[in-house]
């Protein structure tokens, strides 16, 4: 498993809902917080692993010792926002790039824990922002598509190089063309439907 930069296409993908939790989504799990810690991430959502799976985790302190404050979201659903803030964003799959982000300042979601049960949880600040980037992830929106015309032009740079490098992998041979990534995702998806 490993981390998906821009502009790989699964950041793009409409991830699909699981149907169960069992023991190798635990350790899907596991393994995403593994790759977020060693990233020195707050959060990591399925496709950015080119997983096709509406799912994401969380640690809004980024210490991997702070286990209570771990959270798994798994079919999660967005019910209420409210407020606004403006804060940095960065994201795990954009290196480097930080760039003012403008959403929500609370928001209630449910969504299933790895025990399979439901819950309901309001968030603010930080963790209200984490939630709803990774949430966007899960529908293939990214951080860039929140950003001001102005926040988006003080990266323009970067995300070129970002773009450059991902078409110099592909040359390479090193990521597979559109069409094969998106049949992949599609098997992984039913698999798990
Ligand atoms: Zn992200």
């Amino acid at each position: 498993m490993r981390i998906v930069k821009y502009p790989h296409p699964a950041l793009r993908y409409k991830c699909k809902p699981l149907a169960r939790v069992d023991a190798e989504l635990r350790s899907i799990v596991q393994r995403m917080f593994e790759l977020m810690y060693a990233h020195k991430g707050i959060g990591l959502s399925a496709n950015q692993v080119d997983l096709p799976y509406r799912l994401f985790v969380l640690n809004p302190s980024g210490d991997p010792a702070a286990t209570d404050q771990q959270m798994v979201f798994i079919n999660p659903v967005i019910l209420r926002r409210s407020g606004s803030q403006e804060d940095e964003e960065g994201c795990l799959s954009f290196p480097d790039i930080f760039a003012p982000v403008r959403r929500p300042n609370q928001v209630t979601v449910v969504a299933y824990n790895l025990e399979g049960n439901e819950v309901t949880c309001e968030f603010q600040g930080l963790t209200a922002r984490a939630v709803q980037h990774e949430y966007d992830h899960l529908d293939g929106v990214l951080f860039i598509d929140r950003m001001s015309p102005g926040a988006l032009l003080s990266i323009k740079q970067e995300l070129a190089e970002l773009e450059l490098e991902f078409a110099g992998q592909r040359r390479q041979g090193l990521i597979p063309d559109d069409k094969q990534i998106a049949a992949r995702l599609r098997q992984l998806e039913m698999l798990r439907a």
